[in-house]
């Protein structure tokens, strides 16, 4: 993996905690030479201070930038884009990671704002950053060239009372993400989902706005996946030969049913 992966530019959303903060770690462990990683989210701090610690960790033959970003604002992903500095334009691999659930609540009682803000992150958010870098897959030879890979949910497949949106969202990202595989399919842009089960990060805190004890309820009983699990598929689908499409991963916990 570290040979097909040597020279790439990578761009990690959504990497200030969890699964993409992990999966920056992995990249960068994976392939410690000549490797460009972009890390973007909103706490701009803390992607610093996950910079630092990759460049700590494995030394600077893996140039990282953190970049604060929201993707639910197209003009900032376009703005993203085109003030990149010159050595990190040359985009090879997108990881659509960002993304987040609010409220637990069947639909009648869905509040509008945290509609509103899963399927701006979610979807939206996703598209926006898919159509700003496209651009420069699209200029590599043989209809273009690059690796798109989307991070949905087990919860896009099997949905479940109280999460309507949510689910609405995961599901719209592998429709989104099988429109596009297929029209990119006369190139060499490859289009990947990854559907995560239970695994244990912020993503329950930010569920249940910030309330620590009603996220720590959610795993008991229960042994969730790692940020770590999820982050080494995500590098292992990016490794595959040219050739080689792993379009649809499911990764769940063997307790999940
Ligand atoms: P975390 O809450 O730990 O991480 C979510 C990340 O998304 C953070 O880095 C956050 O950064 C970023 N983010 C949220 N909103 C925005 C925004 N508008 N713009 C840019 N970045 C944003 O959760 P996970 O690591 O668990 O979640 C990662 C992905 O995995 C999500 O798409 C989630 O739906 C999916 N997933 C998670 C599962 C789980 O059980 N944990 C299960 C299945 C799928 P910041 O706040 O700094 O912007």
């Amino acid at each position: 993996i570290a040979k097909r992966l040597e020279g790439k530019t990578i761009v990690v959303t959504g990497a200030s905690s969890g699964i993409g903060r992990s999966t920056a770690f992995e990249f960068a462990r994976t392939a410690p030479k000549n490797l460009k990683l972009i890390l973007t989210a909103r706490r701009i701090d803390t992607l610093k201070e996950i910079a630092t610690e990759i460049t700590k960790e494995v030394g600077d033959g893996v140039k990282v930038l953190p970049v604060q970003l929201d993707v639910s604002k197209p003009e900032e992903v376009r703005g993203f884009v085109q003030n990149l500095p010159e050595e990190f334009r040359d985009i090879n691999v997108l990881v659509n990671n960002a993304g987040l659930v609010k409220g637990v609540a069947k639909a009648p009682e869905i509040a509008k704002e945290d509609m509103n803000i899963m399927f701006a992150t979610n979807v939206t958010g996703l598209i926006n950053m898919t159509q700003a870098i496209m651009p420069i897959f699209l200029k590599r030879p043989d209809g273009g060239a690059g690796d798109i890979i989307n991070i949905g949910s087990i919860a896009g497949r099997e949905p479940y009372p109280g999460g309507g949106i949510y689910c609405a969202t995961k599901a719209a990202i592998r429709s989104f993400s099988e429109s596009l595989r297929k029209e990119t399919i006369a190139s060499r842009i490859r289009v990947m989902v990854v559907d995560p089960g239970q695994v244990e990060t912020e993503f329950s805190v930010v569920r249940f706005y910030g309330d620590k004890a009603k996220a720590d309820a959610v795993y008991a009983g229960c042994e969730p996946l790692t940020p770590d699990d999820i982050a080494e598929v995500i590098v292992f689908v990016a490794g595959r030969r040219e050739n080689v499409v792993v379009a649809d991963t499911l990764v769940f916990p063997s307790h999940q049913a």
